[in-house]
């Protein structure tokens, strides 16, 4: 193998740097030469890229974001943007495509196979966690970190003036990093997409939650954990539903883009250099077609489709703890 070439899609996810860094320095050990590509498949329709060396990836693995920069491609998923797109692969030379992303590029990946004859390794990196095929994604661990020192933080002032406060996180239609970093800062509850019921139940039941902490512990500062997407109008919606049932005053926090942001945690790192280096590996070995991912602290090859055909389920013992611990809160 002569010629790979790399590219990062999607939502930008801390880690993806030490992941870039790591197919880099392992392909340059079997004297293979690295090509990145800007933008995600942008650049690769507008054949954007640049030689990558050792020296381009010194100092990059405590960095978020990605050093190649990500982008959304509507025009690669027609049929004329991925013939582009595999022109300008052979053009180049390439033998091997890895795509750093989240499912939505490993659909990207699938679509490009069906134009070039190349092999396309797909590695996990998204801060949702909602990849089937690897218990964790590159991101993750950080958003979840990052998540919950907010939501630490967001306690200090609550607790200050016994108020109540919905802190929106962000996993798209998942509830990883809800869930985690609720239990991890001893959120009061939480609201995940996996559990969610319906609209009218799940004021009633906070009510009852709040009320039944209330009267435990008296007034105190209430924190309530919600995925971004699951209620109409967001946490700002559900604050002022709240507010109008009871007269509660319930004060909104998003916790937004600083999810992606920050330098990735040793677990991200880790996790990213193993995968990025075993990318290389099994490309040399000619496979394709398939996500790269860990299990069990196992690294794992897994075909594309396998990545978004069934939704990840949520550890359900983690689940039961949470459940039996906001049960807790409010016994008399
Ligand atoms: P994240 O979940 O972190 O946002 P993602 O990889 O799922 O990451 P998407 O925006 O869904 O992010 O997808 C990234 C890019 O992949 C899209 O902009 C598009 O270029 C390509 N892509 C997504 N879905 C398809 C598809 N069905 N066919 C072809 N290309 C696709």
């Amino acid at each position: 193998m002569r010629k790979i070439a790399l590219l990062t899609s999607g939502g930008d996810a801390p880690g993806m740097n030490a992941c870039i860094r790591a197919v880099v320095l392992t392909a340059l050990h079997y004297n293979i030469e690295v090509y990145g590509y800007q933008h995600g498949y942008h650049g690769l329709i507008g054949q954007e890229y640049r030689r990558l060396r050792a020296k381009d990836v010194l100092n990059i693995i405590q960095r978020g974001g990605t050093i190649l920069r990500s982008a959304r491609c509507h025009e690669f998923k027609t049929e004329e943007g991925a013939q582009t797109a595999a022109k300008n692969l052979n053009a180049l030379g390439i033998e091997a495509l890895l795509v750093i992303g989240g499912d939505g590029s490993f659909r990207g990946a699938q679509h490009l196979s069906n134009y070039w004859d190349g092999q396309i390794i797909g590695l996990p990196g998204t801060i949702d966690n909602d990849i089937a095929g690897t218990d964790a994604t590159i991101g993750y661990y950080t958003a979840i970190e990052t998540a919950m020192d907010s939501i630490d933080k967001v306690r200090d002032t609550a607790d200050a003036f016994e108020r109540i406060f919905l802190v929106e996180v962000m996993g798209r239609h998942a509830g990883f990093i809800g869930l985690n970093a609720a239990v991890a800062s001893a959120a009061d509850q939480v609201l995940l997409p996996e559990l969610f019921k319906d609209s009218e139940n799940t004021v009633t039941d906070i009510l009852a939650h709040i009320e039944g902490v209330k009267a435990r512990r008296g007034d105190s500062s209430y924190i309530i954990v919600v995925t971004e997407n699951l209620w109409p109008g967001g946490v700002t919606g559900l604050a002022e539903e709240l507010n109008s049932r009871s007269g509660i005053e319930c004060r909104p926090v998003i916790l937004g883009h600083v999810q992606r942001g920050g330098s990735p945690v040793a677990q991200d790192r880790l996790l990213a250099t193993r995968l990025g280096a075993h990318a290389v590996e099994i490309a040399r070995s000619g496979a394709t077609g398939i996500m790269v991912g860990e299990h069990h602290h196992q690294v794992v090859t897994v075909p594309f489709a396998q990545t978004w055909a069934e939704r990840k389920a949520l550890d359900p013992y983690l689940i039961t703890i949470m459940e039996s611990l906001f049960d807790l809160l409010q016994r008399p």
